[in-house]
């Protein structure tokens, strides 16, 4: 049985944006799951193989990017790039959520190759992390043709998700609607496309049209790139129960509307965060923590909010068993602190002044993925192993 400690810990985010601080300053990780979380003296009583001084920074769960489109491994054909996946890590990621592998190159649009390629997506992830990183790929995308049974066989090879409907042949509702239903029999959780579309030639998906398909997540209800008017998301808002998505590659304007509209209604555990990305937006790195920078500095949020809609909120939304510092969880953790030269003096307050925190370490199941992130600016206090 291998031991890990973190002690010093000067901000622990919980993942609960209903609490989302606590006092503790250690945690101790035994094989991979978080044991206990309380004072120094648990060092003392468990005796650790490795002990992190955080320095005084801040730990949080490690962030769950929701929307991804990888395809095979850690290489994307949409910009040309490889070790896109590792590059999300060093900005704190240490769990992704595939919205549909749709950059595959030649992808099949028949029921056989759509099911073929999502059981191939899932069980590559499965069997080796892509860059590290917790990859929940094999993400069904609906095309015409697609019956009950199909779900039926999909669930016996370990597929959980629908991709974002509107990436398929099936977008219309009255089409989708009862996939959907066979889906969620299955046990999968379901994403739908929301807004403008980002491929010429179809047309635009409304508030009524995700009403009427009923998804379990309302992908970038902020644009995937073009946003619905905010009278459109107001009324997913009220009519749903639904997660709401922001993404980094949307629209700014609604992500703000939306933030505060459902903060007003002391709804955040239903807001999410995915990058969007690979995409024409390009490849963000740093995606997550640069729209929970947006967030927690224009919005209504206060930045540990804002850490817990891209943690525990997800790991919420998708049934995961990540995303909270509570005992029993995966010990996936991201320590950070503001970066130097920022007028915050800690993570969040350098969140809540528009900048990037400097990530100093990154843990996955209790394995340190790196010290000193490749791609964040310098922590002014960074995690060491002692
Ligand atoms: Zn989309």
């Amino acid at each position: 049985m291998s031991k890990l400690g973190i002690k010093n810990i000067g901000i622990l985010v919980t993942g609960d944006v209903k609490a989302p601080i606590s006092k503790a300053t250690t945690i101790i990780v035994e094989d991979g799951k978080i044991l206990k979380i309380g004072e120094e003296k648990l060092l003392e009583e468990f005796k650790c193989d490795k002990v992190i001084d955080a320095k005084g920074s801040t730990v949080a769960p490690g962030f769950i990017d929701s929307h991804v489109h990888p395809v095979l491994g850690d290489f994307t054909p949409r910009q040309n790039t490889l070790g896109f996946i590792n590059g999300s890590m060093h900005g704190g990621v240490t769990t992704m959520i595939s919205a549909g592998e749709c950059h595959t190159p030649g992808r099949p649009k028949d029921a056989t190759g759509t099911k073929a390629l999502a059981v191939l997506a899932h069980k590559s992830s499965k069997n080796a992390r892509p860059g590290g990183v917790k990859l929940h790929g094999g993400a069904l995308i609906l095309e015409k043709g697609l019956v009950e049974k199909d779900f039926e066989e999909l669930a016996k090879e370990g597929v959980w998700l629908v991709g974002e409907i509107g990436l398929g042949s099936v977008k219309d509702p009255e089409e989708a609607a009862p996939m959907v239903k066979w889906a969620r029999k299955n046990g999968f959780k379901v994403m739908m496309h929301t807004g403008g579309t980002s491929i010429p030639g179809s047309s635009t998906i409304t508030a009524q049209d995700v009403i009427n398909t009923d998804p379990d997540v309302v992908s970038h209800i902020n644009g995937g790139p073009t946003a619905i008017a905010p009278e459109e998301v107001n009324k997913i808002i009220e009519n749903t129960k639904m997660a709401l998505e922001l993404v980094q590659c949307g629209n700014y304007k609604i992500m703000k509307h939306t933030v505060n509209a459902v903060k007003e209604k002391d709804q955040l555990e239903r807001i999410i965060v995915g990058n969007d990305s690979p995409s024409g937006s390009g490849i963000i790195p740093l995606g997550v923590l640069r729209t929970l920078s947006y967030v927690a500095s224009e919005t209504n949020a206060s930045a540990a909010e804002a850490i817990c809609f891209a943690t525990g909120n997800t790991a919420k939304a998708y049934g995961l068993n990540v995303g909270f510092i509570e005992e029993g969880k995966e010990a996936d953790f991201v320590i950070m602190d503001a970066p130097m030269g920022s007028i915050g003096k800690n993570s969040l307050e350098a969140l809540e002044a528009g900048d990037v925190p400097g990530v100093s370490m990154v843990i996955i199941d209790g394995e340190v993925m790196f010290t000193k992130s490749k791609n964040t600016p310098p922590a002014t206090h960074g995690a060491v192993i002692c």
